[in-house]
Formats: structure tokens, sequence, C-alpha cells
């Protein structure tokens, strides 16, 4: 990825590798509206609000580090969605980018459904009182508990992963005297990641089955065969964090391409085809998302297209975004505890977290912002690197960015885009105690998910 050229000044100037950085922002308090959710701003005193709360009355009453989502954007963002593909279509959203049993209620109130992709996450949905038909259940390798209950509460749909599975679902809704609907999962041939998709090996994957070595038809006959399945489409999901819709394209074409030889060899029209999710988001304001309406807009053209070529009813389509819709209504709240400056190279900044609640940073070399946000600043920007405080040195948050050089112990920085794969991927290495979500709209704060207490740690841990 291209990124401009050095900051200005000597300090820098020789040391560091191009292409890690951008140039240092006019200013450092100025709060980009592409990667901060909906409410946050920056107040005449300096500091920061969310929903109308100051960030450090939110430090101080729920502690750091803590993750504050923004509700009110949550919920705009489910309408955009929902409101984009109107009544034809449905949007799932995948709960393991971000589920509480407050966000299974949001996404109620908003009328989406919910994926779920474990045991765990259909008894989070359950418990909120999700109705069973607007869930969908994904996965590689359920298990069969988690088939079975799914099959017992009725999910609207179970998305099929392998042959093993086509066996195991239909007997678990024979012993339950169910007809289950189904869709089967395919891998299309694309898979696509940020900025590119990629058109060869991408069959080389654990999901799905492949249409090209003819998985997929053979998957279809065997369901069509049993009476306890009812297969009600085509599912496909070819990546994350996808700005282009190229790959989205190739993807539509070659499931309408599966539904028309369906027709033709079974002489059925399949009614549903699910394109996934994996819409990406800002992460920093080089980042350039599409709209809900602009991927709305452009998926159903594609489909409805498809579709005429071939002679086949549109079926109803539906998405399954996450990171698309909680990834930008949530920031990491931090409280910076040491600097250290390295001459002629950057300053490090530790703050009480870290790995221990955004792993992305290690495991995909994810890009974030970061601001100072418990006051303005007007001193020269630093260039920093912002690190937790655990036993690695790839304990990374935000691996290049620009504070104010007078940053100090206890100022507070905030991560934006933090609502996606955060929480839900924290862990506790180091026996650290995974933070609380704070849920803040209209002026109101209110924890969804607790801090972890040392308690919590050993009940686990029974002697
Ligand atoms: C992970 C996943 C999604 C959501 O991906 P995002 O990048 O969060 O939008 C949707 N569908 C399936 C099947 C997934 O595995």
């Amino acid at each position: 990825m291209s990124r401009s050229a050095h900051p200005a000044g000597p300090r820098y100037a020789d040391v560091l590798p191009e292409g890690h950085y951008t140039a240092p922002p006019a200013d450092l308090n100025s709060l980009d509206s592409r990667v901060w959710a909906q409410t946050v701003e920056r107040t005449p005193d300096g500091s920061v609000t969310v929903g109308g709360l100051d960030v450090r009355r939110l430090a101080e009453e729920f502690g750091t580090p803590a993750y504050i989502m923004d509700e009110t954007d949550f919920r705009a963002r489910c309408r955009a969605w929902r409101d984009a593909f109107g009544q034809d279509a449905d949007v799932f959203y995948a709960g393991k980018a971000f589920l509480s049993r407050a966000v299974v209620r949001w996404l109620y109130e908003e009328g989406l459904n919910l994926d779920v992709c474990s045991g765990g996450e259909l008894a989070t949905a359950l418990a909120a009182g999700m109705p069973a038909e607007r869930i969908a259940l994904h996965g590689n390798n359920k298990s069969n508990e988690e088939i079975h209950r799914a099959v017992e509460v009725g999910v609207g749909r179970i998305v099929l992963d392998s042959f093993q599975e086509i066996a195991r679902v239909a007997h678990a809704a024979e012993r339950l005297g169910r007809r289950q609907p189904v869709q089967i999962r395919v891998t299309v041939g694309v898979e696509a990641h940020t900025h590119e998709f990629i058109a060869t090996a991408h069959e080389d994957q654990k999901f799905g089955l492949a249409l090209a070595d003819g998985g997929a038809a053979e998957a279809v006959r065997r369901v069509l065969m049993l009476e306890s399945l009812e297969l009600t489409g085509i599912h496909s999901h070819i990546g994350s964090q996808i700005f282009d819709m190229a790959g989205f394209e190739v993807s539509a074409r070659r499931v309408v391409g599966l539904l028309t030889q369906i027709r033709d060899e079974h002489g059925v029209e399949l009614p549903e085809i699910d394109l996934g999710g994996g819409l990406g988001i800002a992460y920093t304001p080089e980042d350039d998302p599409r709209e809900p309406h602009e991927i709305a807009k452009s998926l159903g053209d594609i489909v409805t297209r498809e579709c005429e070529a071939a002679g086949l009813a549109v079926p109803r389509l539906s998405v399954e975004p996450g990171r698309a819709i909680v990834g930008p209504t949530a920031f990491t709240l931090y409280e910076v505890g040491t600097i250290k400056e390295l001459e002629g190279l950057r300053t490090y900044v530790s703050v009480d977290g870290g790995m221990s609640d955004n792993i992305r940073t290690a495991l995909y070399d994810a890009e974030y912002s970061v601001a100072l946000v418990s006051r303005a600043s007007d001193a020269e920007p630093m260039l920093s690197r912002v690190v937790g405080k655990h036993c690695e040195s790839g304990d990374i948050v935000v691996r290049d960015a620009f504070l104010p050089a007078d940053l100090a112990p206890g100022d507070l920085l905030a991560v934006p885009a933090t609502g996606a794969y955060c929480r839900s991927m924290a862990s506790n290495y180091n026996h650290a105690l995974r933070p609380p979500v704070v849920a803040v709209r209209d002026g109101q704060a209110r924890t969804i998910v607790r801090r972890e207490t040392e308690e919590d740690l050993l009940r686990l841990d029974v002697g």
C-alpha cells in the first residue's frame, strides 16, 4: 500500500522504513468521522464525548481499558442495512463480530436476523429472546449437540458445510420429527481480501463445498433426496474487510450458475441465495468503504441480471454483515501508563490493555488510528507506537500513530473502530481481565458486558 512520505523534521528522516505511516495530520485534535462512531465529538474544552458523555467520566465510572459502544450508531447502521436491502432481502448480523444479549435485542428491534456459529452464540441469541426462525447456524464443524439444539429450537436456517454434516443434520431432524430448512455453503473460487481478490488457491480452505470439483452439486443431490431437509438456497461467503465489489460479482454469478444447474438437473428453482458478509470498514481515514445502499444496489443488480440471463426467478437475497455493523460503533478507551522515547526511532506509549483486548494488530497486522481524548493538545506531533502491557514484543495496538509530544501518564487514549473482533477475540493472556463493554446512548451509559474479575478467573481454576 502506498503511503505518503516522511513526517517533517530530521528526527525520523533517516531511520524509518517507508510505508508504515503517513505524515502527521494537520490537526491532532480533530476526530475523523470516517473512523469514529457517530456521536463522538471533541468539545470546546478539549475533551471528547460520546452519546453526550465525557470519556473522562466514563473512565472514572467504568475503569480502563473499556470498550465504549455507541448504541445510537449501532442502531443507525442496522437501519441503514435494513432500509438499503428492503423487504425482498434479509440482513443477518454475523454474531461472531460481537455478541451480547443487549446487542441481540437491538438487532431484534431494528428488524435484523442473526448468524451464529457455535452453541455459545446460539445460547446467547436465545437467552436474549431472538426468535429461532430469525437465527441461522453456520460453521465447518458443528457438533452433534449444536446441531440437535439448533433443530430442536427451530432455527430458520442451518448452513451445511460438509457431506458428514448433511447426514448429521438430517439425522437430528428425523429424530426430532422436523423438516429443517438448510442452505449449502459453496466455495465459488474467489477468496477476497482487503483491496483485492484472489482467484487462485481459493478452493484450498476448510469452508464449504467447492463448485469447481462438483462437490457442491453432489451435496445438492444428496440434500434433495432427504425428506427431513428442505433445501432453500445456496450460500457463499468470500472473505472479510472487502472494499471491492468485483469479488461479490464473481461469487453471485457462480452461485446463480449453480441455481441454473440445479433447475436443469432437478427441475427445482431454489428460492434463496446468501452472499455472506465481509464488507470493509474504515480503520484509518485512508480506508474508503462502500455505503450499505451502494452495496445493496450493486448486489441486487448483479443477482437480477444473472437470473434474468438464466431465465430464473430472482431469489430472495440475504447478506451477513458483522464488522460493517458493529466495527465502527465502538472505541477502546485506555489509560497511558509509561512512555519511552527511543531517540531517533519512535516513542513507545504503553497502555493498560493490549493484545488481550485487541489481537487484530498482532494477528493480521491490522491498522488502527488513535487519539488523545482526555484533553486537547497543541504540542508537536510525536511518532508513536501504542503498545500493551503483555509479555510479547508483538503486543502492539497501533503500529504507527502520531500523538502529541506532551503526552503523559494518566492521559486517556482511544482507539476507534474496535467494535468487531476485539471483545469477541479477547483473551486472558497474562491473566488479563477482559474489559467491559459499555453502551452509551443519549447521555446514559450502562455496562452490557461487565469487566472480568479475579474471582472470575479463579472460579475456572478448580485447583
Ligand atoms: C465471518 C462471517 C461473516 C461476517 O463477516 P464480516 O467480515 O464481519 O462482515 C458473515 N458470514 C459468514 C459465513 C462468516 O463466516
